[in-house]
C-alpha cells in the first residue's frame, strides 16, 4: 500500500525539515509506503531514509529557454524520486491540457523519476469518458502510478462514495493493467483512510490537506495495512 502526501504551496525548507524530525519516529514499523511531495525549495531539506521525497510538477522539455521551469533532472539532481503529474491544480488553475501531460509522463519515465499521474473527472462529468481521455497513450505502460482524484472530491472535505471509488478504479486497472498501482485522492482523512485502503482495487492514497500535520499524516500512515 502506498500513501502520498502532496503538500501543495505549503511549508518553506525548513518548516519542511522539522516535520520530517517529528514523523519520523512517529511511522517506524508502518505497513504503508510513504511518498511526500514537497514544494521544489524543501526537495533536499527532506531526504531522509524512510519516506520518499518527490515533487509536485515538472517540465516535459529536458532543458532550455523555458523560464521558471525545472527538469526531471534538476529534480533527481536534488533528490526528488518521482513526480506528481497532471494534478487537477495544474489543469485547472493552469491550464494544462492532456497532451502536455502526456508528454511530461513520457519525460519522467525516461529520466528516471516516478510519475504519479493525477486523474479525475469534474462535477457533472461523466467519468469513464474523461478518465479515457485522460489516460490515453498510456495503455501498456507500465513504471507509473495513477492517482484517481475526483475534482470535487479534492480539498472539499466530501470525498466519493465507496461504489464510485470502485468503479473507477476497476476502469482505470482495465486500462493499464495489474502492474500500474492506482491510488485514490480527495479528502482522504483519519476517518476514512481505513476504509478506502481496504477497497479491493486500491492500492493506496493521495493525501493533500490531511498531510501537513506530522503527528495526524502519522496515524493515517498507521491505518493502511499490507496487501494480502
Ligand atoms: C490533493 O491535493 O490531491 C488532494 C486530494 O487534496 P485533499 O486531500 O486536501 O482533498
Amino acid at each position: 500500500m502506498y500513501i502520498v502526501g502532496n503538500w501543495k504551496m505549503h511549508k518553506t525548507a525548513k518548516e519542511a525539515a522539522l516535520y520530517i524530525e517529528a514523523i519520523l519516529p512517529q511511522i517506524k514499523g508502518a505497513a504503508a509506503q510513504v511518498y511526500l511531495a514537497v514544494p521544489f525549495t524543501a526537495i533536499a531539506a527532506t531526504q531522509n531514509s524512510s519516506i520518499k521525497i518527490g515533487a509536485q510538477n515538472m517540465s516535459d522539455a529536458l532543458q532550455g529557454a523555458f523560464t521558471g521551469e525545472i527538469s526531471a533532472l534538476m529534480l533527481k539532481e536534488a533528490g526528488a524520486s518521482f513526480c506528481l503529474i497532471g494534478h487537477s491544480e495544474r489543469r485547472h488553475l493552469f491550464g494544462e491540457g492532456d497532451e502536455l501531460i502526456l508528454r511530461k509522463v513520457k519525460t519522467a519515465l525516461t529520466q528516471g523519476i516516478l510519475p504519479i499521474l493525477c486523474i479525475g473527472e469534474k462535477e457533472g462529468e461523466e467519468m469513464e469518458e474523461v478518465l479515457e481521455k485522460q489516460l490515453k497513450g498510456l495503455s501498456g505502460t507500465d513504471g507509473l502510478m495513477v492517482a484517481y482524484e475526483p475534482v470535487w472530491a479534492i480539498g472539499t472535505g466530501k470525498s466519493a462514495e465507496i461504489d464510485h471509488i470502485q468503479k473507477a478504479h476497476r476502469f482505470c486497472r482495465k486500462f493499464l493493467g495489474k502492474k500500474v498501482p492506482i491510488l485514490y485522492g480527495g479528502s482522504v482523512s483519519l476517518e476514512n483512510v481505513a476504509e478506502i485502503g481496504a477497497m479491493e482495487d486500491v492500492d493506496g492514497v493521495l493525501v493533500g490537506g490531511a498531510s501537513l500535520n506530522p503527528d495526524s499524516f502519522a496515524k493515517m500512515i498507521h491505518q493502511l495495512r499490507k496487501r494480502k
